[in-house]
């Protein structure tokens, strides 16, 4: 269910803040900015080094690295963002000055900058989900390898989905990363690594939701569950990364897979009579609130904060009652199975 919301908030985010047209970018006056800006170098006052490189009688007689492609290309990519960045800018500064409100630009809104980090609060938020599911990860690897007793002869964890709660945290940190470093820079690589990520926890979630949810130990029933659904989520990725990237199919894709796996942790929760399923309601109840804030999309606060970004914020102690929820089952568990032993 959670994997629900996160990765839900995963792929809208990747979604929402990808690079596509808006009114901002429509506008003439800003794209003759650009325009001028990857040309020459320079929007008003303010000089891009990035894009002086090409002008310049100094890069034939410039070092080696100065002339390799891949250096090259990193340098337009630079240029490219840092023209847009800036013509945005003193686009929305006139704007405000004619009373016009925010808009937004290649389907973000007008952030200011901090460095590096193009969105520093949703890159900021993110890397601390990042480092929330790390902490729960690790904190649940401790309880079920040291803290719960062990199988006597197999020396293995009593609970029966300790190996897919191991995946499940690998698949949320590396999506949380992407999601982090796609924040920072909005290239067309992290953006696919993002959505990409995104994806692939969406689809465990699903697997680990059903196999929890149906009780199946199983290890034939398990691969019959999982192998149709990694099978699809492996093509998915790789039809919208290297066939079309298609975000209304892709939205309708997530949207089955987050419906599917609602449900499946709503028959566990209401069957089950263990004491944790309530962290479930709760998880369910503030997930359901934090969609909110996505769809009252309104422009940062000082530049900064947008409901995005707090949707990311919202995340955080949702993450945390999560894995409180994974070792709260892998208690109950492993003490109804030692029980059995006895
Ligand atoms: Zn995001």
């Amino acid at each position: 269910m959670v994997g629900l919301w996160f990765s839900l908030v995963l792929v809208i985010g990747s979604l929402v803040g990808g690079l596509h047209a808006s009114a901002g970018d429509a506008d003439p006056i800003y794209r003759a900015c650009v325009g001028e800006c990857e040309k020459t170098g320079h929007v008003g006052d303010i000089t891009i080094p990035h894009c002086l490189i090409w002008h310049s009688d100094q890069m034939k007689n410039s070092s080696w690295y100065m002339q390799e492609p891949l250096y090259l290309q990193w340098k337009q990519l630079n240029c490219g963002s840092d023209c847009c960045y800036h013509c945005m800018l003193q686009r929305e500064n006139e704007r405000q000055e004619l009373g016009l409100a925010p808009i937004k630009y290649h389907g973000k809104w007008p952030f200011k900058r901090i460095y590096v980090f193009q969105e520093p609060a949703s890159a900021a938020f993110s890397a601390l989900n990042l480092v929330m599911h790390f902490n729960g990860w690790l904190s649940f690897f401790i309880l079920v390898n040291y803290k719960l007793p062990l199988r006597p002869q197999s020396k293995r964890t009593y609970y029966e989905y300790t190996g897919l709660w191991h995946i499940y945290g690998f698949l949320a940190m590396n999506a949380w990363l992407w999601s982090a470093l796609f924040h920072t820079r909005d290239f067309e690589l992290i953006e696919k690594f993002d959505y990409s990520s995104a994806v692939a926890l969406l689809g465990f979630s699903l697997i680990l939701s059903l196999l929890r949810a149906f009780d199946i130990k199983d290890e034939a029933t398990r691969v019959m569950y999982a192998a149709p659904i990694l099978a699809f989520v492996t093509t998915h990725i790789l039809y919208l990364n290297f066939y079309e990237l298609d975000f209304g199919w892709n939205m309708k894709v997530c949207t089955v897979m987050g419906v599917a796996q609602l449900l499946s942790w709503a028959i566990w929760a209401g069957r089950t009579p263990q004491p944790h399923r309530l962290k479930i309601w709760a998880i369910v109840l503030g997930g359901a609130v934090a969609m909110l804030l996505e769809t009252y999309d309104f422009a940062p606060w000082g530049g900064y904060l947008d409901a995005h970004a707090l949707w990311h914020a919202t995340t955080i102690p949702l993450t945390c009652l999560w894995w409180s929820f994974a070792k709260a089952d892998a208690e109950h568990r492993t003490a109804v199975l030692v029980k059995k032993a006895k």
